[in-house]
């Protein structure tokens, strides 16, 4: 693969586009983003209906809402005490900063170096808040990311660190508004790819790409 724009272009041929990120409302991003923390999206699901039927998904309500009933809420996503304080974390953040649309008035950079400061988001929650929720050009890297780029020959490596691969992304597709959907398809067609055939154990004679690293 020559580059990773070569590698969004045929990805998006084979998936078409992913509409991501499935929330209704920017602050429900922020809430999956913490929610999915070492958890499938299954789980997420359930917990964000639990609060969603508690009519919890605003950050004056998670605040609002005791530790002891948060946590019970969120019990299906896992690690439900530590994502209590965090989701409380960053809806204090959110409230603190005058709210979403507030938010989104600000620079891309310092909106990230303060999402990192908020105990419990760390790089890939805080990109994806940035880009799904709050509508910045930040590209948001997991481990699927990583393993695809190496795979298909973008990186010689598979233990490139977060800030490394999200800047190769970036120098080759700049951060600009123009490029907030290619971002968000790309990340999500990643994704996809990865949970369809480029599986840990990858489903190479099925895959449409080729020239890829023999895989152990
Ligand atoms: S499944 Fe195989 S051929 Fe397809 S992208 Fe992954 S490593 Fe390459």
């Amino acid at each position: 693969m020559k580059s990773i724009a070569e590698l969004y272009e045929v990805l998006l041929k084979a998936y078409g586009e992913q509409n991501w990120w499935p929330a209704k409302t920017p602050f429900e991003v922020c809430v999956g983003a913490v929610l999915t923390q070492n958890t499938n999206w299954r789980n997420v699901e359930k917990a964000i209906e639990n609060l969603k039927r508690e009519n919890l998904l605003t950050p004056e309500a998670i605040l609002s809402c005791p530790d002891e009933k948060l946590r019970e809420l969120i019990k299906p996503a896992g690690f439900f005490r530590q994502k209590a304080e965090y989701l409380k974390n960053l809806s204090r953040f959110i409230v603190e900063n005058g709210g979403i649309e507030e938010l989104k008035k600000r620079k891309r950079e310092e909106l990230r170096r303060e999402l990192l400061k908020v105990k419990g988001i760390g790089r890939e929650t805080a990109d994806s808040i940035l880009l799904y929720a709050l509508d910045k050009p930040s590209f948001v890297v997991d481990a699927y990311t990583k393993r695809l780029f190496y795979r298909v020959r973008i990186t010689e490596t598979e233990s490139l660190s977060y800030e490394t691969v999200k800047r190769l992304v970036e120098e080759e597709i700049p951060p600009v508004e123009e490029n907030i959907g290619v971002y968000r398809e790309l990340h999500a067609l990643i994704v996809e790819h990865s949970k369809r055939l480029c599986r840990k154990s990858p489903l190479c004679s099925r895959c449409f790409l080729q020239g890829c690293r023999e895989i152990g």
